[in-house]
């Protein structure tokens, strides 16, 4: 017999009523949210979420750098947790869904177990992470980072705004300054719903973005060094230029990096020329490069791949190139039985959907990192977000939310 849970679905409307609400604390002229983190706003949206777990019989603890957990007690509490979550705060010109829907999904897995007396083996959480945006403080997810061990407390608390207020001062005044260590509990299984905030599902007209991991992100400085000379009584062949150089380079790793894979990405944001006039020969020509790849090899290959070219490029064309590496980010990969628990409750539903690999940082970076993790993506209007017009259609949100229920409930059981 079909097992009757798989039938059970979320109250899209209540989610989307929930959102809304939420959405009034800090909302913007412009039809966004500014909620950033440890605010006013930022403890209204904690405590409205606080109250609506306590309303389902939720235990709240709150840590050291005032993370949240909300717990739902399970029939065996000596079990792993099975958690998901995401975070509250916002950009000072944010939206409705970047986070929130994460955190409010979550609580409507809960709102809907209680609703229907479905009790769990493993206990369940909805977390709320804090400072993610890294908007007020510097740098982006700390509340999630401390709690897995990529920063110490002491670190985290010391995050100063452009005010000079600490987290730590700020997390006091909220009153969110909690007493529980800032480190990982038993986790079972991670789960992250987020908008996309690409247009990929969009473009493909798919519904679900089962995400296997994050981009790994490589940074370089390129100075390309010529000899400046006039423009006009200068031979082609008698010049040293770092720009024919620069384009070279660009055209042959351009080609290589599309070649090499769909995953793969190359983009050149900032370029200056030096002295930077129109009839001259610049001396030096400075390229910011960013190269991006989903698995460690993949990376490595494109870094690979550029040293090659620039020291083809650099013997053929005479202009010296110096390479400064800048950032390394390294690619996540999300945890297989994570990733399998996310397709197959997509499958079941019989919703559209994709695999996918994040182009944005998320808290479950850092949660992955101590635990089996793994995250949803639901389509948002025009890949657009970080933006007051950032937009989700309520059925999708549903529609994610009914995948999340699926996923936590099939790692954490049912008697
Ligand atoms: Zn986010």
């Amino acid at each position: 017999m079909e097992n009757p849970a798989k039938l059970l679905r979320v109250d899209g409307k209540r989610l989307w009523r929930s959102l809304m609400e939420i959405a009034e604390i800090g909302a913007t002229p412009g039809g966004g949210c500014n909620r950033q983190a440890l605010t006013e706003e930022d403890r209204q949206g904690r405590d409205l979420f606080v109250r609506w777990c306590r309303e389902i019989g939720c235990e709240i603890r709150v840590d050291r750098m005032g993370n949240i957990f909300a717990r739902r007690a399970g029939i065996d509490n000596s079990l792993p947790a099975v958690i998901t979550g995401s975070h509250l705060d916002t950009q000072p010109t944010g939206g409705k869904f970047d986070g929130v829907y994460g955190v409010l999904a979550g609580l409507e897995v809960l709102r809907t177990l209680e609703e229907k007396g479905i009790r769990t083996k493993a206990p369940l959480e909805v977390v709320v992470w804090t400072n993610e945006e890294g908007a007020r403080f510097s740098p982006a997810m700390v509340g999630s980072g401390v709690w897995a061990g990529e920063f110490s407390l002491e670190y985290g608390h010391s995050r100063v705004d452009k005010a000079g207020l600490s987290i730590g001062q700020e997390l006091e005044r909220i009153g969110y300054l909690g007493t529980e260590e800032a480190q990982p509990t038993p986790i079972k299984a991670a789960y992250e719903a987020h908008i996309e905030q690409g247009p990929i599902l969009e473009n493909q007209d798919q519904v679900i973005g089962v995400v296997t991991g994050v981009q790994g992100i490589r940074w370089y400085d390129l100075t390309f060094f010529g000899t400046p000379c006039h423009a006009g009584p200068t031979p082609m062949e008698d010049r040293r230029d770092p720009v024919k150089a620069m384009a070279w380079l660009c055209e042959r790793l351009y080609g290589e990096v599309r070649a090499y894979s769909e995953d793969a990405r190359i983009t050149c944001g900032d370029l200056r020329a030096t002295p930077g006039s129109r009839n001259t020969v610049p001396e030096k020509v400075v390229l910011a490069l960013d190269l991006r790849h989903p698995m460690p090899e993949g990376l490595e290959h494109l870094h690979r791949t550029l040293y090659r070219m620039v020291e083809q490029v650099q013997e053929a064309s005479g202009v010296a190139i110096d390479i400064r590496e800048e950032w390394y980010s390294p690619p996540v990969a999300f945890n297989k039985n994570c990733i399998e628990a996310v397709e197959s409750a997509v499958q079941s539903l019989g919703y559209s959907h994709r695999r996918m690999v994040s182009g944005a940082g998320h808290d479950s970076v850092y949660v992955s990192r101590v635990a089996p993790a793994s995250m949803i993506f639901v389509p948002c209007a025009g890949g657009l977000s970080h933006n007051e017009a950032e937009s989700a259609e309520p059925g999708h949100l549903e529609m994610g939310c009914n995948v999340l229920l699926q996923a936590m409930l099939a790692s954490a059981e049912l008697s």
